[in-house]
């Protein structure tokens, strides 16, 4: 199982909440003595660092290598030999040598005096008419697993770390991960994780290398190179990785000034809140004759009741569609808000000046015939840019098929649309076909929120909208369709806060540029246009579709269904072989069938016929009914294990299920559907997709999106958890001299768990539980898998070399669904660490995260005579309540 939780501390860095601090409070990792060689490079415009200075840095910053020291004679080469010990390596120093084995300038493996001397000679004589500095000597690494660590920059990303195993992996297979810089703890456990030759790294039974160093490596790597922004590359080829550590053979550094910009875009983030919901809106090209854009823009905005004033302008008409036309827009009088803008290309300029001139703060230009068409449509675009840039007008487009939002009743779209209803979907798209084509036959299966073609985007792109749709209530899901993405960096840190709201699912279509990048260092040469764009989607959290019908068949599901809260699966099936489909796919994506309790097993049989399949996946054969799902359902809603169902209809009777279906109470739990060959039965289809039901073609693709509902659940929920944790105040404390780290607890912590409850006294447990209390597998899995937005559940560990890692005491703050803002407080610490204030520390940190997360009261109770607990309450200064023959309640207002 990946790791879902980071459980790193204040200590660490926590690279991805680029708000919290500047990076100026850090301490560097990089002394500023070392930081010297890397500008003494740059001032004397080197593009590379040696392998003897880059390993110097990097021995400076705590990165094992075999070594730097350089000899300027036989002697001294021996000498260092000696003092480090045979064998050893030597290697040309020499700036004009970047591949050193190809030029014949590396010697392993020197056993001897002899050897070393000989050694040294070769190198002298086959340099001899280059520039020689001198001859490295190092220890001889022994071997391990070859592996490749190196940064790139992507000129829209900025700096991007990369890892794979040495030799063919690289090579040959491309087996590479990447990541865009700085990366967090989570990012370099999937990292590793990611690469096909991961199972090397694991090795069979026990770790073939340590994967926690690795993971450090990877960490120290990232903070080096955010810190020295003159560091343009880096390769570190190879490094050799061992069961205990890792060792870097060969360091290579490429330096520059580093450039101004990189990652600055050119829109500002003011809120588009009114560009969406606009009081006013000016037609500049209405028309009444049907077939023209600008009839169909106008005709769209008047059918669908935009709620606010319209302005056809048009200087040959009086009235467009019985509305009064305006020469100009100049001659309107009262403000104008936004303006679409679909008149000939050549008269886009002037329209946009007087849109300036009147004060218009947006500009959707429907017009075609700019960037997308040629040089002289390229001249025209950066014309409107300069004369908006002087006013602060936004514009959308140029060449976009405008904006939908069914909220408020506005449709700009060029093609003619009908009725669409109210929905939840926002959709960003760099085609105008997504609000036009392909928008009026998916209205038929899923409802819009708001639909933003962005065309050229000059001035307003993706990521400003967005930002915005992360930000409107009304819009639950993000689907995106993109071609290209602008300001990379900003994208991925806009779309990694999003995620943590909202899905976003984005379709991007590869369209390779690597052939445009000046490629120096190996690491370059691997980051495909496409690897960087997974790399940051993967790390904001974006969910990416493979294709339109992928890109729809997840928007459908997270739109009409909640998120599954865990991964067991019911089937409910008429035929095996397409349960059998479903099953292969669930655990394929890392789901899994649930396994039903025994009484609910039974509750099962009696609601089938006796020849029917009583298992998961539940065959009901062809004679299932309707009802017969529904008291099925109705079972499975009970069951702790089943987190949703995959239900499998004939399509024939597909009619007969919407409204059965529809009358069933699920209880949180999602449900999607399988109907082979459904578009065949597309009326009722329709029908089933309407009533909330997502449908699809085959059970494979049914599990799968379960799967990515469920997995984003997981992510969205660990990335709340960091969050949390990085309020901790106080991470590592010690109790007995001993070393406690506090952290939140996590879905891996079952083991330790169970023995944390099994190791407590049945006093201990009565007083926390107030009943007799056990570890049951199901609890377990209960406890430890905490809704982050629900609960805060800390934890005390203790972890020293030769204790395995045990838990000390449990802490949770339990949000109260019923009262806003106030939560339950509760504690248990194990028997032999009671009254040693380590009680007082968690409670204290715990309240801290409460008042962090925003909650006004803590509550607790328990019992009037666990003295422990009630002074542990009245150091954190709780106040009482009140008190009846048992219990005593005790309040904590945060301010
Ligand atoms: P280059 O990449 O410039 O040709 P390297 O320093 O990477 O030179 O050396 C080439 C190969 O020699 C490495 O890939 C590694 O297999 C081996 N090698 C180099 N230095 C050592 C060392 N100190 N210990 C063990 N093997 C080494
Ligand atoms: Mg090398």
């Amino acid at each position: 199982m990946k790791q879902t939780f980071s459980v790193s501390g204040k200590s660490k860095t926590a690279p991805n909440d680029t708000s919290d601090e500047s990076s100026s409070t850090r301490v560097k990792v990089l002394k500023d003595e070392l930081a010297e060689i890397i500008h003494q490079a740059v001032r004397d415009n080197r593009s590379y660092l040696m392998e003897h200075e880059s390993k110097e840095i990097l021995e400076g910053i705590g990165i094992k290598t075999t070594g730097y020291l350089v000899a300027r004679s036989e002697d001294e080469a021996l000498a260092i030999s000696e003092k480090i010990g045979f064998p050893v390596v030597l290697k040309i120093v020499s700036p004009d040598v970047v591949h050193k084995t190809d030029a014949g300038g590396v010697k392993l493996n020197l056993a001897s005096a002899e050897n070393v001397r000989s050694a040294y000679r070769e190198i002298l004589d086959t340099f001899k008419y280059q520039h020689v500095e001198g001859v490295a000597v190092q220890r001889m690494a022994r071997s391990g697993i070859e592996a490749i660590i190196g940064v790139t920059r992507d000129p829209s990303f900025g700096p991007l770390i990369m890892f794979g195993l040495g030799g063919v992996f690289v090579e040959v297979l491309r087996d590479v991960s990447f990541r865009i810089l700085p990366i967090t703890e989570n990012d370099a456990v999937g990292m590793i994780e990611e690469i096909r030759g991961y199972a090397l790294l694991k090795g069979y039974r026990g770790h073939a290398v340590d994967l926690s160093a690795l993971q450090q490596l990877l960490i120290k790597i990232s903070q080096l190179v955010m810190e020295n922004p003159q560091i343009a590359e880096l390769d570190l080829n190879p490094l050799f990785l061992y069961p205990d550590g890792y060792i870097t053979v060969d360091a290579r550094m490429f330096v520059s000034e580093p450039t101004v910009n990189e990652n600055k875009t050119q829109a500002g983030s003011d809120s588009l809140r009114d560009f969406f919901y606009p009081k006013s809106i000016a037609v500049i090209g209405a028309s009444d004759a049907p077939g023209k854009l600008g009839y169909n823009v106008f005709r769209n905005l008047l059918n669908h009741h935009f709620p606010g004033k319209l302005y056809p302008i048009n200087p040959g008409k009086d009235s467009v569609l019985g509305v009064k036309v305006y020469k100009s827009i100049l001659d309107v009088e009262e403000p104008i808000v936004l303006a679409i803008i679909i008149v000939p290309a050549k008269a886009v300029g002037q329209a946009i000046e007087d849109c300036c001139a009147k004060g218009v703060r947006f500009a959707v230009v429907e017009a075609a015939g700019f960037a997308e068409s040629g040089e002289e449509g390229k001249q025209a675009q950066t014309r409107i840019g300069k004369i908006i840039h002087q006013t602060g007008c936004r514009v959308l487009g140029p060449n976009c098929s405008g904006v939908i939002n069914t909220h408020h009743n506005m449709v700009q779209s060029i093609g003619l649309l009908d009725d669409l209803k109210k929905g939840n979907v926002g959709m960003i798209a760099q085609a105008g076909v997504y609000a036009a084509g392909i928008l009026t036959g998916l209205s038929n299966v899923l409802d819009f929120g708001i639909v933003a073609t962005i065309g050229n985007k000059m001035d307003i792109n993706e990521t400003d909208i967005l930002e915005y749709l992360s930000d409107d209530d009304n819009i639950k899901v993000i689907v995106m369709y993109m071609e290209d993405i602008r300001s990379g960096k900003r994208f991925f840190e806009v779309a990694s806060r999003a995620a943590v709201r909202k899905p976003v699912i984005v379709l991007k279509s590869g369209r390779t540029e690597a052939g445009k990048k000046a490629v120096s260092s190996h690491t370059a040469s691997l980051a495909g246009n496409d690897e960087i764009n997974s790399a940051a989607f993967k790390q904001s959290g974006i969910i990416r579709a493979r294709d339109n019908e992928h890109l729809f068949a997840l928007s459908r599901a997270f739109s009409k269904q909640p998120v599954p809260k865990g991964n067991g699966v019911l089937v409910i099936t008429y035929t095996g072989s397409i349960g059998v489909a479903a099953t292969d796919m669930l655990y394929l994506s890392d789901m899994r069938l649930a396994t039903l309790e025994p009484y609910f097993q039974k509750r099962l049989k009696n609601a089938l016929p006796d020849y029917a399949n009583v298992g998961n996946p539940i065959d009901c054969s062809f004679s299932m009914t309707p009802e017969q799902v529904k008291n099925l359902i109705e079972i499975g809603v009970e069951s702790n294990d089943v987190h949703s169902f995959i239900v499998i209809i004939q399509g024939e009777i597909l009619g007969s299920f919407v409204d059965v279906m529809k009358n069933i109470d699920y209880k949180g739990k999602p449900v999607v559907c399988c109907v082979a060959c459904k578009e065949f039965m597309i009326d009722d289809v329709v029908k089933m997709e309407q009533a909330g039901f997502p449908i699809y073609s085959t059970a494979e693709m049914a599990a799968e999106v379960l799967g990515r509902m469920y997995h984003y659940g997981v992510r969205r929920q660990s990335a709340i958890a960091d969050s949390i944790v990085r309020h901790l105040t106080k991470d590592k404390l010690s109790v007995d001299d001993l070393p406690v780290r506090l952290r939140l607890i996590n879905p891996k912590d079952i083991g330790l768990w169970t023995d944390f409850v099994n190791g407590c006294s049945e006093k201990s447990l009565w007083l926390r539980f107030l009943s007799p209390f056990s570890a049951t597998p199901e609890r377990a899995q209960r406890f430890c898998n905490v809704n982050p937005e629900e609960e805060i559940a800390l934890v005390a560990e203790m972890s020293t070399p030769d204790h395995l890692n045990k838990l000390l005491g449990i802490a949770r703050i339990i949000k109260n669904t019923r009262c806003e803002g106030e939560a339950e407080y509760a504690i248990i610490i194990s028997d032999p660490w009671q009254n040693k204030s380590l009680g007082i520390t968690l409670s204290e940190q715990c309240i801290e995260l409460a008042k962090k997360e925003g909650y006004k009261t803590i509550r607790a109770e328990t019992l009037q005579e666990n003295y422990a607990m009630i002074r542990i309450f009245r150091r954190c200064d709780f106040e009482f309540d009140g008190k009846d023959e048992s219990m005593v309640s005790m309040s904590l207002k945060l301010s």
